[in-house]
């Protein structure tokens, strides 16, 4: 007999840009090892196992790794063995391991590099990496103007912008035509410990912008493991975090999935991007999302993990440089 169909995460709108993307998107930063070493078979496995699950959105940068990320990435995606179309792939630029560049020059050649190591035509959505980093003038006058000549050109079918600071997005999306920026990418401002997003929730649907949470983890602060060496919050956060994660693992509770579910439950948020590392982590993170739209989420142990987390509330860290 053969056995039941397995569940799969829901598919989300993003925006208007007509993209279904799955609730729960691949974030590839992991594949360059950003958060210790990964194989190429559980890189390879990981992907197809979230593709397996409904998962069709994939996420990286030619900052992760310094490359890795992306042609660890590529080499997963082809393995798949299945058409372009069925998955949607999303990129950045601007953002290097030798530092900043969001001149229209090396935008321009930074996304034929990326396709280079995607083994991709085209990548569904560029986004200018982190851009409380560079001028925002700069990003509203020559990069986004760049990268709609890459729209043009085939390469690239949407545009967004990432960063951290939220005051970033409000400025560019302001000074551009309505429909320029197609998407923003958003982290570390969704999640039990920093909801901050939320207030700006009602302004990027007002602009049409289809919005992406990633890091509901908080950058690994939300789990068991804890945080790698270079995360950047205060020792403050990660003293929260840790108890947090600890009350709940010894009532047999998981941090990462109230987490994860958390971010999942506001439906204006489109996907939402977790880093993954391992197949373990894929199944994890599925049965978390098929959870909450099946069974909903676990109240009581988020309003106790709340509790311990409120005197850190929205509590975040410096980004970028200052904006003249
Ligand atoms: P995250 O909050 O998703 O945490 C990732 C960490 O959690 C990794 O160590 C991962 O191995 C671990 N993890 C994943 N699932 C787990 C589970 N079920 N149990 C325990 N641990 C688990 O942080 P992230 O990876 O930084 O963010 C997700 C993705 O979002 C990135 O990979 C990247 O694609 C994107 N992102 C983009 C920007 C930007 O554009 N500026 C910034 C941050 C993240």
């Amino acid at each position: 007999m053969a056995s039941p169909p397995l569940p799969k995460v829901e598919l989300r709108e993003l925006g208007n840009t007509g993209l279904k993307l799955s609730c729960v998107g691949f974030g590839a930063s992991p594949l360059g090892n950003v958060f210790g070493p990964v194989s190429d078979d559980e890189a390879i496995g990981s992907v197809r196992e979230a593709f397996r699950r409904g998962i069709n959105f994939f996420d990286t940068s030619p900052y992760y790794g310094g490359t890795l990320s992306e042609k660890v990435l590529g080499k997963s995606l082809k393995a798949l063995g299945v058409p372009r179309s069925e998955y949607i792939v999303a990129t950045k630029c601007g953002r290097y391991a030798d530092g900043f560049d969001f001149s229209a020059d090396r935008v321009t050649k930074s996304i034929d590099e990326s396709l280079e190591r995607l083994q991709l035509d085209y990548v569904d959505i560029l986004q200018c990496h982190d851009i409380e980093f560079g001028s925002l003038d700069q990003i509203v006058n020559e990069t986004i103007p760049a990268l709609k000549t890459l729209k043009e050109a085939g390469k690239i079918r949407f545009i967004g912008i990432t960063g951290l600071p939220l005051g970033i997005f409000t400025y560019v999306l302001d000074r551009i035509p309505a429909g320029t920026v197609d998407v923003i990418l958003s982290y570390c401002h969704f999640g039990i410990n920093d909801s901050t997003l939320e207030d700006l929730l009602p302004y990027l649907k007002s602009k049409g912008v289809g919005i992406i949470s990633a890091s509901p983890l908080a950058m690994g602060l939300l789990t068991e493991c804890g945080p790698p060496e270079w995360h950047p919050a205060s020792a403050e956060l990660k003293a929260a975090c840790r108890a947090a994660a600890v009350y709940c693992k010894e009532r047999g509770k998981n941090i990462s999935k109230l987490a994860l579910q958390y971010s999942l439950s506001n439906k204006d948020i489109s996907s939402v991007l977790v880093g993954m590392n391992s197949v373990i982590q894929v199944e994890e993170n599925v049965t978390a999302a098929v959870e909450l739209a099946t069974i909903g989420k676990d109240e009581k142990t988020l309003a106790e993990v709340e509790a311990i987390l409120k005197p850190v509330k929205n509590q975040t860290w410096p980004s970028g440089i200052q904006q003249s």
